[in-house]
């Protein structure tokens, strides 16, 4: 019997295909087109003639272990344990899955909220357990009645996402302490933190799981270098938990992948003493207000985002289609790729939106840009 009955190609992959195909301009699957820091090529360059080729220690190169400690204490004033609480993982979908695979057992509840990004689901599958779906409120803020009253005794942990993809919202401070007074009741659920677009805020700044002491003792944080150094296909990230649950998670971490690509470790190692996190919510700041300016008069109705590299926009206006058919009629008719919004529900309910990846050149965005104002 299939692990996962229902699962088919990612929409990710199935719409940057279908750009490739024709030729498209591809806004759909959330990676940047522009070129990497020519520092970190170089780094790169120079490694690779030195001894950096074999495994590293199961948890990470013990230097950028390291490092990322630094960062979190300089980012968010946390200490961490390099020893016992720090994992570096092939990205996030690595750590997410080894998290929950580590701590779900057969037939727990995981609370999931909705829309949500695609990988948490079927690792709850995977892992036995149930996945609970609770709708995020209209504006895509936390509902905490919906929340609470979907706890029971069979819950064993809540996935939360934060800058969310693919809505861009961002929890404040009122949001984190609704789900502190919660969570206080309820001792023994977990809370999995996925942060990989910490870097990525326009209005507010990300409040990171890191800075809430009432939450760090039950919380696993997930981070992405692929997002934070615009280097998505190296797929390194790290996990961040307290030591009795990241102790369970290095167990699963070991026979799965057993050690990270020791390269791109190496060189990331390295690419940490000189690359400035505070420059990329600016970097990004520009190409969304490049994206935004440029289709504010056209048909597509912008939704309200705070963070991540996605812009979420309303179609009703210029198509009945539904969400994944109008998708593939903009690739197929117009030539520009984006993320049909359903695919992101359990029950893939079409509310005729489409998420853009603004994360390209200018000159990509200036292209997609003329396109879409003439639709
Ligand atoms: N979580 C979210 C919300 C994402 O958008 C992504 C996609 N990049 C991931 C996790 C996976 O990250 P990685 O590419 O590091 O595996
Ligand atoms: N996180 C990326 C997105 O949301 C996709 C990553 C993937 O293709 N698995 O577009």
């Amino acid at each position: 019997m299939s692990k996962l009955p229902n699962a088919t190609a990612s929409i990710f992959s199935v719409m940057s295909q279908l750009a490739n195909k024709h030729n498209a301009i591809n806004l759909s699957q959330g990676f940047p087109n522009f070129p990497v820091d020519e520092r970190l090529l170089q780094i790169h360059e120079r490694l690779l003639n030195e001894n950096i080729h074999q495994y590293t220690p199961m948890a990470g190169l013990p230097s950028l272990l390291n490092k990322i400690a630094s960062l979190t204490n300089k980012n968010y004033q946390r200490e961490i344990n390099t020893d016992t609480e720090l994992l570096i993982t092939s990205g996030a979908t690595q750590g997410i899955f080894t998290t929950i695979n580590a701590l779900v057992n057969y037939g727990d509840d995981v609370l999931i909220l909705d829309p949500s990004y695609d990988s948490y689901e079927p690792s709850v599958l995977v892992a036995g357990g149930k996945p609970v779906r609770i709708s995020l409120n209209d504006d895509y803020s936390p509902n905490f009645n919906r929340i609470e009253a979907a706890i029971t005794a069979k819950t064993k942990l809540l996935i939360i996402n934060n800058p969310h993809n693919p809505t861009g919202k961002i929890w404040n401070e009122q949001d984190f302490e609704a789900l502190e007074t919660i969570l206080e009741k309820y001792e023994n659920i977990l809370l999995l933190s996925d942060e990989v677009y910490e870097y990525i805020s326009f209005k507010h700044p990300h409040i990171s799981v890191n800075t809430r002491p009432k939450l760090i003792n039950r919380a696993i944080i997930a981070s992405s270098f692929g997002k934070s150094l615009h280097v998505t296909g190296w797929k390194v990230g790290y996990l961040i938990a307290p030591e009795p649950l990241m102790k369970e998670i290095k167990k699963v971490h070991q026979f799965l992948v057993f050690s990270v690509n020791s390269t791109a470790q190496h060189v990331i190692t390295k690419y940490l003493d000189i690359v400035n996190f505070d420059e990329i919510s600016t970097m990004y700041a520009n190409k969304r207000a490049l994206f935004l300016e440029g289709i504010q008069s056209s048909c597509f109705k912008i939704l309200p985002s705070e963070g991540t590299y996605f812009q979420v926009v309303n179609y009703s206006e210029i198509s009945n289609k539904n969400d994944v058919e109008f998708a593939k009629e903009l690739i197929t008719k117009y030539g520009v790729a984006a993320i049909p919004i359903s695919v992101f529900y359990k029950d893939a309910t079409d509310k005729k939106m489409l998420r853009f990846c603004f994360a390209k050149t200018d000159e990509t965005l200036i292209n997609a840009v003329k396109i879409l104002n003439n639709i």
